[in-house]
């Protein structure tokens, strides 16, 4: 299987699927996200896979959703069409990648922002490099009620949450370590290497305990009303998108938010 915005690697057990749109600092258009929606389901059916690595090509993990296409695609959706656009695609799409069937890695360098933020949180686990940054700026750069699955206070703590979305800043890579939001930090060259030894380390596990382990400890979260959390800030999410402030975003260019989000 080859796609055009993602490369794949397998390494013994692990597969490690790159987004792959480096000069767009891996933006996500509807063709990355429905082409990695179609590789994390082959990589659930494949028995030769036991771990998933999920990574960026390039400087970058991925600035978030692509913003230009965007504007020149849905800046006049109706609410019917951003509904069925964004459940399926943002949604629907991440919520597949939490409930995947195996273990996952987010391997993140660099900007880790909006869009990129939500796919790289949906992993079980993170391993960050030293230049990576982790933020959710669009309630200030778009007017938006964040993004669309809030993971936000499931990884960091609604404290920090509170504070990454009020500010709309940056949180570093070893404040993600000290908040207990990514696993480890290594130097932007032990990335690769790095993360890639602790998904072989987990592969090492019969499949389906592994399997029986991230279900259970998913219900842990789920009996503290994660999917239910995460259902209700969807849909008020697609209400900010008819907000004043939205609109006003919207009308000034979407894509002239890229700059202030990088
Ligand atoms: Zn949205």
């Amino acid at each position: 299987m080859t796609y055009e915005t993602l490369e794949l690697e397998n390494h013994g057990a692990v597969r490690r699927i790159l987004l792959a749109r480096e000069g767009q600092r891996n933006a996500q258009n509807q063709q990355m996200l429905d082409e990695l929606d179609d590789a994390f389901a082959q990589a659930a059916q494949d028995s030769s896979v036991n771990v998933v690595v999920l990574g960026g090509k390039g400087a970058h993990f991925s600035a978030g959703h692509d913003l230009k296409q965007a504007q020149a695609e849905r800046s006049n959706f109706t609410v019917e069409q951003r509904w069925a656009y964004e459940g399926r695609r943002y949604f629907d799409y991440c919520l597949r990648i939490w409930d995947f069937p195996k273990p996952t890695i987010a391997q993140v360098q660099g900007a880790c922002v909006a869009g990129g933020f939500m796919v790289a949180n949906m992993c079980d686990m993170v391993v960050a490099s030293e230049s990576a940054y982790f933020s959710d700026p669009v309630g200030h750069t778009l007017g938006a009620a964040a993004t669309e699955v809030l993971i936000h206070p499931w990884v960091m703590g609604v404290r920090k949450a509170k504070e990454m979305l009020f500010t709309g800043t940056k949180i570093s890579a070893q404040e993600a370590l000290r908040i207990g939001m990514v696993n480890h930090v290594v130097s932007d060259a032990e990335l690769s290497a790095h993360t890639l030894a602790l998904a072989q380390q987990v592969a090492k596990a019969p499949p389906f305990g592994l399997q029986l382990i991230k279900r259970s400890l998913n219900r842990t979260l789920d009996a503290q009303g994660l999917r239910t959390a995460l259902s209700a800030h969807f849909d008020t999410h697609q209400l900010s998108h008819l907000s004043e402030g939205f609109l006003a975003a919207r009308d000034r260019g979407l894509a002239s938010a890229i700059q202030k989000n990088a």
